[in-house]
């Protein structure tokens, strides 16, 4: 698929919206990302975990592996196009976690999948429980790149797509001096 296409895969399920947003962070946005948004459909899922499988095929992978809740998703497409095991790091304590009984073997190989990657704390984390399991990460595999490229795992990786993310300071908005309704996205409008 090529760029313009997932953008409206995006754009067409509501993951993507342009207007005037108040992210968690507290700072101002033109655009907003909501991945779980596209992956409520099983055919766009497939589609995009395609690109991601198609990357990963021609090397040894025995394990998808990918930090709940936002990577389950996408990991479990993976490496079911893989036809590979699956398993799920969770939050215990606020640490990422293998729990259920999984677990990794001495140098099997890992692929980490994630939904969206912005600083890329959960997979950095899940690279950590890979290594101190003494398995191998052989590759990092997401759906979309808020860091544009900046986030790098020292692995090879791979994204469907890269997105640059703007955002303000309210003081310094220029979607406020527009006068444009600012949006907290999944909750109902805020009145400025
Ligand atoms: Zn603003």
């Amino acid at each position: 698929m090529t760029e313009t296409e997932i953008l409206n895969i995006f754009k067409r399920t509501g993951a993507l919206l342009t207007g005037h947003f108040l992210l968690t962070s507290g700072r101002h946005s033109e655009k907003y990302f909501q991945c779980a948004k596209v992956l409520q459909y099983p055919e766009y899922t497939e589609k995009l975990c395609k690109m991601i499988a198609d990357k990963f095929k021609n090397i040894e992978v025995d394990t998808v592996v990918s930090p709940a809740i936002g990577g389950l998703v996408v990991g479990q497409e993976v490496a079911r196009q893989l036809n590979k095991r699956f398993i799920f790091a969770e939050r215990e304590d606020k640490k990422l976690t293998l729990r259920r009984g999984f677990s990794l073997e001495k140098d099997e190989k890992v692929l980490v999948c994630e939904d969206v990657v912005t600083t890329g704390g959960s997979v950095f984390e899940t690279i950590e429980i890979v290594k101190r399991n003494n398995a191998r990460v052989v590759g990092v595999g997401f759906i979309v790149d808020r860091s544009n490229g900046k986030v790098d795992f020292k692995f090879p990786q791979f994204s469907t797509l890269k997105m640059e993310v703007v955002s303000y300071v309210p003081d310094e908005c220029p979607l406020c001096r527009e006068d444009i309704e600012l949006v907290k996205p999944g909750s109902r409008k805020i009145k400025r």
